[in-house]
């Protein structure tokens, strides 16, 4: 559910200089003010609706409506907390930090991945999609993990895992709780992939990433 929530506020603007107050007949000082309604979505996102300006009388507490156009802009915005004028930055910043953090995150995997590529080493755990190698495939997704079990200078032997997902959080689950490390994760005849068919494999997608 959304969580939308509103309150009214009320801030004083400026001194509302010395007037008569048709109230209680006195030339009193006034201060004007401004009420308006915080609005908010999750407690985070904030933004203002329904300013209203009035003067108030310091004698008597009475009221006099004012026309919002005879009040300084600047005084009328600096009138209002920051966050309730631009609380939606909060918002703001905090999706751009999540994605910048992501973007940056991903292109750290991608760069580990590369290093990995070029220098494999034994028990490396490859992330692939087994369907898009398999002829025909077992099934249309096949996420699956690889080992490395042996760097040779004609290419690098695996061993397969015993079964496959159809989506890519169970591969990520197993490295998560280390099942993926265990000796029995794997099984049948290791296969050999030469480093070019690795590189390929990898640039094409099937591989998606590398763990060490
Ligand atoms: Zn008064």
């Amino acid at each position: 559910m959304f969580n939308l929530s509103s309150s009214q506020e009320l801030v004083q603007v400026n001194s509302g200089g010395v007037r008569h107050c048709e109230h209680c007949d006195q030339e009193a000082s006034y201060s004007t003010m401004l009420e308006y309604t915080q609005r908010s979505f999750y407690m985070v996102v904030r933004w203002v609706t329904g300013r209203f300006y009035y003067y108030l009388c310091s004698n008597c507490l009475g009221t006099m409506a004012t026309a919002p156009e005879t009040i300084d802009p600047k005084e009328a915005k600096a009138a209002v907390p920051f966050f309730h004028r631009n609380g939606w930055m909060l918002g703001v910043a905090a999706a751009l930090v999540f994605v910048i953090g992501a973007t940056i995150a991903h292109q750290q995997n991608r760069a580990g991945n590369e290093t990995y590529l070029a220098a494999p080493q034994v028990g490396d755990i490859y992330q692939l999609d087994m369907a898009k190698v398999q002829d025909p495939p077992e099934a249309r997704v096949m996420h699956m993990l690889m080992r490395i079990q042996e760097v040779r200078p004609e290419g690098i032997v695996f061993q397969l895992a015993t079964h496959y997902y159809d989506q890519n959080e169970g591969v990520d689950d197993d490295i998560r709780s280390g099942k993926a490390s265990g000796s029995t994760y794997y099984g049948g005849d290791p296969v050999i992939i030469p480093r070019e068919e690795l590189r390929r494999l990898y640039d094409e997608g099937t591989i998606s990433d590398i763990d060490r």
